[in-house]
């Protein structure tokens, strides 16, 4: 059985089509038309002249709806992060393991490897941001668990290149080129971020095959006057990518303006790295054992360190919106089309094209998410 998604605008990461249809079949887009369907066999579903977009697609996500994917590192956990997710937007993430033991790393990564099996809906990934930081750049992490590569680490972190699209965080200064160049050879996206390198070491770590920069701006090397740092190395490369946190407190907006004027078009992408306080109520929550603070959009420790952040997808959307002056396609070109080319993924995300999985996203002209759909299955069919 089809089904067809009709009276709707189309945003298909290329242009917004009006008067068409979407023609889902399979899980698949299978067509885009503003003939008159003639298939038999199908459902139909009016969306009043709402806006259809590729679903979000977030890349750093560590926890939702009061789980942190850390303190319960189980396929239970990514079930119910991706489900609060979803309702802002969010149809492909990849939760977010902050630094930690063996044991709990060795944990989260089954849990991903079951996601995986599973195809839980939402899951395409796990991004392991740690243990191989440098501690004078911690922020939220924990400094005890902060690490330098052992012998058995690279064994550890290889399995994570069988589930799906997977990311690494690192500091090219504790885990050196070869280790870089072993992981991304294994098809692993090496990002850097928690990072104090020089711009000689960035550079290196780059020739050995990182493609992204965490967080930028946020626990990295800054662009000084006689050292452009991390920083300064990921604005000056064209190839990779940089993911950023539109939240109006990690970054100051003119730092981002910059970051979207140097890098070529396509290279800047939102992420999230959101907190499990993201769709849950209240003030107060646990970290690790820390106690952390939501006020005004922000999540802090007692000291003031932001540790994570309450942002959603359609928030960081809006916001890059309103605050960085970007237009409305492009926002939503970088929530989806382009964290789909970071993993190389755009042959089936980020877009609505035929052939390309149906993750959309259903929004009304203020940017409300009204509803999502993941391989065709609306969030309120599923399961
Ligand atoms: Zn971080």
């Amino acid at each position: 059985m089809s089904l067809i998604l009709t009276n709707c605008k189309i945003f298909t990461a290329q242009e917004t089509l009006t008067d068409h249809s979407i023609v889902i079949k399979n899980g698949k887009i299978c067509e885009i038309t503003r003939d008159d369907i003639t298939t038999e066999n199908h459902e139909i579903i009016d969306l009043k002249g709402q806006l259809v977009a590729p679903g979000f697609i977030d890349t750093q996500v560590n926890g939702g709806a009061g789980c942190l994917f850390n303190n319960a590192p189980t396929v239970d956990s990514i079930v119910k992060i991706a489900n609060a997710h979803r309702k802002f937007g969010t149809t492909s993430l990849l939760p977010t393991l902050i630094s930690d033991d063996t044991d709990t790393t060795e944990k989260a990564i089954q849990a991903a490897k079951q996601a995986h099996k599973q195809a839980v809906p939402g899951f395409i990934g796990i991004h392991l941001e740690g243990p191989y930081l440098n501690i004078s750049r911690k922020g939220v992490h924990c400094e005890t668990k902060i690490t330098s590569p052992s012998k058995h680490s690279l064994a550890l972190f290889k399995q994570i290149s069988q589930i799906g699209s997977s990311m690494v965080t690192l500091a090219p200064e504790i885990a050196d080129t070869q280790f870089i160049k072993a992981l991304a050879d294994e098809g692993i996206k090496v990002s850097i971020g928690h990072s104090n390198a020089s711009y000689e070491c960035t550079k290196q770590a780059l020739q050995a095959g990182v493609s992204g920069f965490t967080h930028l701006f946020n626990a990295m090397s800054s662009l000084t006057s006689r050292d452009p740092g991390v920083a300064g190395c990921a604005l000056e490369d064209p190839h990779s990518w940089c993911g950023v946190i539109v939240d109006g407190h990690h970054v100051h907006d003119t730092n981002l303006a910059f970051a979207l004027k140097l890098k070529p078009k396509g290279k800047v992408m939102l992420v999230t790295d959101a907190m499990h306080t993201v769709g849950q109520h209240g003030a107060k929550f646990d970290l690790a054992g820390t106690e952390i603070y939501r006020s005004n959009g922000k999540v802090t420790t007692a000291d003031g360190t932001l540790a994570g952040s309450d942002l959603t997808m359609i928030d960081a959307v809006k916001n890059t919106i309103s605050r960085l002056n970007i237009d409305q396609e492009e926002a939503l070109r970088m929530a989806s089309l382009y964290p789909a080319q970071f993993l190389q993924q755009d042959h089936q995300l980020g877009r609505i094209a035929p052939g390309y999985r149906a993750n959309l996203v259903l929004l009304d002209t203020e940017l409300n998410v009204l509803d999502t759909w993941i391989d065709g299955v609306a969030d309120n069919q599923s399961p």
